[in-house]
């Protein structure tokens, strides 16, 4: 599964930013990307321990279980690093892999706009589990069922077996044609090559959630897991059809459309208390260190405070602006300013017209250019 990394229009819906961040334990780097694992992972370990408890079984096919498991969430990562290795391909970086109980999720910094690029990239995490059962199929042993198991107990010699067979499940069930699954983004762009990104998005989205409601009505009578899934087909489904009906009222419009002119600009001498007095005095939110006309940094209300609670009033912004700015030239288009902005994980940026700095841009007028946009096309 991959999703748009930071995206503020998307965190709204799932806060994996929040998710991840706090709660996700990392387990190392690959090739610069964070792989971490969720804590609630953690309960799925517990589950199936009592589960295994309840049923009688001994330390031994408990820890064959676990094993499984574990070789499973292996696999899930190497899918993500497929989406992330063939969105490097189109210069979209990952920032990091997190593993849930129901999955892992790659926060790719964008999803490729060309409709065979993101066919790609969404075909290649279910492409890396279809050669992994291809290779190990053939080398496994099919286990032999006696007529009192129902199903396959994990151990030595059906390991390889059910290994391979859930890397056949993982790619088929990524295909499901619903956001935010890999289907989903394969369905839109497939859809892509006939119509708009914005109404392939409506008609995968829709279509998702249709699947979603057959996927929570089955959960009622096949297993409730999949009624977990739908709800998350859902949600993902809204979020998906939000971003790209966003990403279309951006499109066509520059970074100069939405550039704040008055910049409130203070001195680098300026100390925090006359800085806190001016955010309470004021509407002012973000602000540029310049000496005269030299710009030498920005500072926003949260660097204020957070400088308040760490080194008191007497501190002077000097010695708590942010100086590495982030420059937009004014005619960049503006889904590449909110890329730019995510990627370097800043909320304000200096707009430039050649060598002159002309204006600012933070994500509190980010937001509001998305409702001004939204409430013109109503007009229409
Ligand atoms: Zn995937």
């Amino acid at each position: 599964m991959t999703v748009v990394r930071n995206s503020w229009k998307f965190s709204r819906y799932l806060s994996f930013d929040k998710l991840t961040m706090k709660s996700a334990l990392s387990l190392g780097n690959v090739s610069g990307i964070k792989v971490s694992i969720h804590w609630t992972f953690l309960l799925l370990i517990v589950w199936i321990v009592v589960q295994n408890l309840r049923e009688g079984a001994s330390a031994g096919p408990i820890l064959w279980t676990l094993l499984f498991v574990g070789s499973i969430f292996v696999c899930v990562v190497l899918h993500e690093l497929g989406h992330a290795f063939a969105a490097r391909q189109y210069g979209i970086r990952t920032r990091d892999i997190t593993l849930y109980p129901i999955g892992g999720v790659a926060r790719l910094e964008s999803i490729p706009r060309k409709p065979k690029e993101e066919l790609v990239v969404a075909l290649a995490g279910p492409l890396v589990n279809l050669v992994i059962a291809g290779l190990l199929l053939p080398l496994a042993p099919v286990p032999q069922l006696t007529s009192q198991e129902a199903e396959i107990q994990i151990g030595p010699n059906t390991f390889l077996f059910a290994f391979a067979v859930v890397n056949a499940w993982l790619a088929l069930f990524n295909l499901v044609p619903a956001f935010p699954m890999d289907g989903g983004r394969v369905f839109r762009a497939i859809l892509s090559f006939w119509m708009d990104r914005p109404q392939a998005t409506r008609v995968a989205a829709t279509f998702g959630q249709v699947i979603a409601v057959i996927f929570i009505f089955l959960g009622f009578y096949v297993n409730p897991f999949l009624v977990f899934i739908g709800l998350f087909i859902i949600l993902g489904a809204q979020a998906e059809a939000n971003y790209a009906s966003t990403e279309a009222l951006m499109e066509g419009h520059t970074v100069m459309d939405l550039t704040m002119h008055e910049m409130p600009v203070v001195k680098p001498e300026t100390t925090v208390g006359e800085m806190i007095r001016e955010i309470l005095n004021t509407q002012k939110k973000n602000f540029v260190v310049a000496d005269d006309s030299l710009v030498l940094g920005v500072i926003s209300q949260m660097d204020v405070i957070k400088a308040l609670g760490d080194k008191g009033d007497q501190l002077t912004v000097r010695d708590c602006m942010q100086t590495d700015i982030l420059y937009l030239p004014s005619g960049l288009p503006v889904n590449e300013a909110i890329i730019k902005m995510q990627s370097s994980g800043k909320s304000i940026a200096l707009v430039k017209e050649g060598e002159a700095v002309v204006g600012m841009v933070d994500n509190d007028n980010l937001v509001e250019f998305v409702l001004i946009q939204r409430a013109r096309q109503h007009l229409r």
